[in-house]
């Protein structure tokens, strides 16, 4: 997964390549790596499976958006990117309509009534402290919608649309073989019209003539405070739009949450770490520690703290999600030793050492401090 290939380098085209020249670049590959033509050849059907991966992703627009915008990550799912794959991968049926020549490919499937649009899911990343205080964002997505030149149906406004002649608007054709076994009768789609019943005179300038167009679109999302990667906030009605007339999908946003410098989260408790002296450490202090969103909190160290202790402050923690008491906060004493002391200083310890009841092991260390003061 690591070294994945960029997929526009797999096929051997460029960025902007048009759909076209991207079937074309893939049809070849596919050929010459195909499994049937490279028995037992495992580099030739590690090859067959990149160049297939990479087409099913760059030839759906929904999902070479996606690939565009986030790369690799937008489609591994241990990186909680997700994007498009839910109905589309696993299902190798295009690639194959295309090596086999049924239907010429390119997925202008045969519809009939309303469909509802797919759902899409795309992967906002957000800081640590925006998922704490929640926040409010705005983000473009690219989404294919009904091209408003020719109101989606392929033709430029004014220009006929007939009806196929070839299949007489039905989409399919029927051909009957005499065999020994009998008369077969195999029905296919329309080769002259995809299917599609109508012959469009003077395709739309706009569309191309597929009655559908790429726009960008600004997303504002609430992101509520409490949040976590993650979580998948939907969006009624910003998936993909529906076909013949049927209602959009709905749009899922999965949060990630950047990491923090200081702050880790574990559910709803906060947690840090701050260093203190080891006076600090032995008499008992108050210190001011920050706290996220440039605040900052008391913390009162008690006399006698070990390194690794830790201190629980209630309810300064990651607020709830769900409107309850916000989780706790922890703090991890790290206990600073000095490099650097004083002849004073050292004199203090000294006394400090003498005045000690634990007199094992202390001859030899008063020694070498003897030693060390000359
Ligand atoms: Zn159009
Ligand atoms: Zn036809």
């Amino acid at each position: 997964m690591a070294d994945k290939r960029d997929y526009y380098e797999v096929l051997g085209v460029s960025r902007d390549a048009t759909p076209d020249q991207m079937k074309k670049a893939y049809r070849q590959l596919a050929k010459k790596y195909h499994p049937d033509v490279n028995k037992d050849d495992k580099d030739a059907a590690d090859k067959f499976k990149e160049v297939a991966e990479a087409y099913e992703v760059l030839s759906d627009e929904q999902k070479r958006a996606t690939y565009d915008r986030f790369g690799h990550d937008a489609f591994d799912p241990t990186k909680g990117g997700a994007g498009g794959f839910g109905e589309g991968m696993g299902g190798f049926s295009d690639i194959f309509d295309l090596l086999f020549g049924a239907a010429g490919g390119g997925g202008q499937r045969r519809h009939s009534g309303p469909q509802r649009g797919s759902d899409r899911e795309v992967r906002l990343d957000i800081d640590f402290e925006e998922a704490v205080f929640g926040s409010e964002k705005d983000f473009d997505l690219q989404r294919v919608e009904k091209c408003g030149t020719c109101k989606g149906n392929g033709a430029e406004p004014g220009t006929p649309i007939k009806t196929c002649p070839q299949c007489k608007g039905s989409g399919q054709v029927r051909s009957a073989q005499s065999t020994p076994f009998g008369r077969f009768e195999t029905v296919k789609t329309c080769s002259r019209c995809q299917g599609e019943g109508k012959i469009i005179e003077k395709p739309c300038a706009t569309c191309k003539g597929t009655g559908k167009v790429r726009k960008k679109r600004t997303i504002n999302v609430k992101i509520p405070a409490g949040i976590d990667t993650g979580a998948r906030l939907r969006m009624s009605g910003e998936g993909e739009i529906g076909i013949n007339g049927g209602p959009s999908g709905d749009l899922y946003i999965v949060i990630v949450v950047r990491p923090h410098e200081r702050f880790h989260r574990d559910g709803y408790t906060l947690i840090t770490e701050t260093e203190i002296d080891f006076v600090q450490a032995s008499l008992g202090a108050e210190i001011e520690i920050p706290l996220l969103g440039g605040m900052s909190h008391k913390l009162e160290v008690p006399a006698g703290s070990q390194p690794g202790d830790v201190i629980t402050v209630k309810g300064k923690g990651i607020p709830h999600l769900h409107g309850q008491r916000s989780g706790d906060l922890k703090v991890y004493l790290k206990i600073k030793i000095p490099t650097k002391l004083t002849k004073r200083q050292k004199e203090l310890l000294m006394n400090f050492y003498n005045d000690n009841d634990n007199k094992e092991n202390k001859k030899g260390i008063i020694d070498k401090f003897k030693d060390a003061m000359g």
